[in-house]
């Protein structure tokens, strides 16, 4: 996102777990840069990108009040906390949030922070991940982070995408995620739910690797609100209705709460 005067303005962080979630769309329009969503659509050969854009606009507040009522109450969403934060974004992916709330009180308790890690051994490690799934290049991760925190950060997890995927296999959303969750700093998010949700929403068609893709990358910087708690919210609220409204496989558009001007809408679609 672009440093603008809004952008540069410092907001009270931050409303745990979900963000603020009661925003109106007058306000909401102030915080994206709608004009440059716009030029993105039409670059993809969208014709009515103006009138998307606005529709999307338009049923932002009602995604993130659901939010407010369905999401999901994990326990690194009640914490800003670098390192608690961090970490739960890396063991995220390609797993399943519930299969790592399963194993994070114990995580913490044997790593509370990056020295903790940096003095374990490779089974005790691979031992508490195990449940995750590639045990391997799990643990080769953690101990990459550990490495790198302690021996070139003090400890500390550094406010800097370049130096949070430095770590082997850890990338964009990882590092984009931590500094938006745990240090406000409203940044671009894409992941599977994200993009699909765009992607039917908006009738823009992804790449097959949207997470790698320059073009999704800005069309999504140009969503974000820059007020990091509604930016929280925000990602939030797609993460969630991804994984329990609009699923890959079987959207539930009957009950969905952005599903007007939805340009994938499905009638008499199935509940959830
Ligand atoms: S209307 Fe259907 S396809 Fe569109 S966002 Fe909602 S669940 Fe997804």
């Amino acid at each position: 996102m672009q440093l603008t005067a809004v952008s540069l303005i410092k907001y009270p962080m931050t409303q745990l777990p979900f963000g603020n979630t009661q925003i109106e769309s007058k306000t909401l329009l102030q915080q994206i840069e709608s004009e440059e969503a716009i030029e993105q659509l039409e670059s993809a050969g969208i014709e009515d990108a103006s009138t998307r854009i606005k529709a999307f606009v338009a049923v932002v507040p009602a995604l993130l009040s659901w939010l407010e009522t369905s999401g999901r109450h994990y326990p690194w969403r009640y914490t800003t906390d670098p390192w608690r934060v961090y970490i739960s974004e890396i063991l995220l992916q390609r797993t399943r949030g519930d299969a790592v709330a399963e194993i994070y009180d114990k995580f913490f308790e044997q790593f509370p922070d990056p020295s903790s890690l940096d003095g374990a051994t490779e089974s005790e490690i691979r031992n508490t991940v195990d449940s995750l799934g590639f045990g391997n290049q799990r643990t080769r991760t953690l101990q990459d982070v550990a490495d790198l925190l302690v021996s070139e950060h003090g400890g500390e997890v550094p406010v800097s995408p370049e130096e949070l995927k430095r770590p082997w296999r850890v990338g964009n959303y990882s590092a984009h995620a931590t500094l938006l969750f745990a240090f406000g700093e409203s940044r671009p998010l894409v992941d599977a739910n994200i993009a699909r949700i765009i992607e039917r929403y908006l009738g823009y068609e992804m790449p097959e690797q949207p997470h790698k893709d320059t073009d999704v990358y800005a069309l999504l910087d140009s969503l974000t609100p820059v007020e990091p708690d509604t930016a929280r919210a925000f990602y939030f609220a797609l993460i969630d209705h991804g994984a329990k409204i609009c699923t890959s496989s079987s959207p539930s558009c009957s009950e969905c709460p952005v599903a007007e001007g939805c340009q994938y809408w499905i009638p008499d679609s199935p509940s959830t």
